[in-house]
């Protein structure tokens, strides 16, 4: 028999840096849906209206547990969780000091670690969850400079994996979307030869906008998705094909 769910209340979600970038598509889009939004954002700012800023580093617990239960006051537990945050720090193995690798380890995938523990306590509870995790193509195709950012991305792949495994007979879904060149401020610090370099190699020959991945994550957090879980979903033109 069918268990597909019909369209939700309003649920409380969550998206970890959601102060620009695809975060904040992100959120405009669970927004524009209806949904109870919040993002965490390390500096307090203003957001666009029905976006609720709250503060949060996701290398700081006890920021992100103080955050969450802002949110829980505010909006309900947390039902939809987009690990999101993210940050590069790029260079060539040979030259790669131990905390670039470690800060972008701490941030990507540890930072996800603690956001979707804290999250999941209330999405047991309630016995429905949507865990979206913000992966790369990098994480799975591999690229020159990113050893570290490659392993932070490639994690989360294991982590929507075993959390499925856990948590799947208890409602909750866990996904990784795999972005591939999106127009952010992340791809805008790339050089215009390193642009044209990685345009070269994306079939579709363009870089998309944070739009575009915005709305794969609400559909995966959707109730047509709701027998999808530990997939990895790539938004990226086709470059990572077939990884
Ligand atoms: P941006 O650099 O534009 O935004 C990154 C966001 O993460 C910001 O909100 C930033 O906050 C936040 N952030 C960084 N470190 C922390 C931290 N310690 N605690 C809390 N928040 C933090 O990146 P994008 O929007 O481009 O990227 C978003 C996600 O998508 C990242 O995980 C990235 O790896 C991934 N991605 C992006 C691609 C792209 O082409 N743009 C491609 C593939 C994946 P603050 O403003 O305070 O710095």
């Amino acid at each position: 028999m069918s268990d597909v769910q019909t369209q939700p209340e309003p649920r409380s979600v969550l998206v970890t840096g959601g102060n620009r970038g695809i975060g904040l598509a992100i959120a405009r889009a669970f927004a524009a849906q209806g949904d109870k939004v919040a993002v965490t954002v390390r500096t307090m700012c203003d957001m666009p209206d029905g976006i609720l800023a709250v503060q949060a580093d996701v290398t700081d617990s006890a920021s992100l547990d103080a955050a969450f239960a802002e949110v829980e006051k505010a909006h309900g537990p947390v039902t939809v969780v987009v690990a999101n945050a993210g940050i590069t720090k790029d260079q060539l193995l040979m030259r790669m000091s131990e905390d670039e690798f470690t800060s972008v380890i701490d941030t990507n995938l540890t930072g996800a670690y603690r956001t979707v523990k804290r999250a999941i306590t209330g999405m047991v509870r309630k016995k429905t969850g949507r865990v979206i995790l913000i992966s790369s193509v990098s994480g799975l195709y591999g690229a020159p400079g990113q050893f570290n950012y490659s392993a932070s991305k490639a994690g989360l792949v294991g982590m929507a994996r075993s959390l499925t495994r856990e948590l799947g007979s208890r409602g909750i879904t866990a996904n990784v979307v795999a972005p591939g060149f999106i127009r952010t401020e992340m791809t805008d610090a790339l050089g215009e030869d390193k642009k044209r370099e990685y345009l070269a190699n994306v079939p579709a020959k363009r870089f998309a906008e944070a739009d575009e991945v915005a709305r794969v994550v609400t559909w995966i957090a959707g109730p047509d998705a709701a027998y999808i879980s530990g997939a990895v979903i790539p938004v990226d033109g086709g470059l990572g094909m077939g990884h």
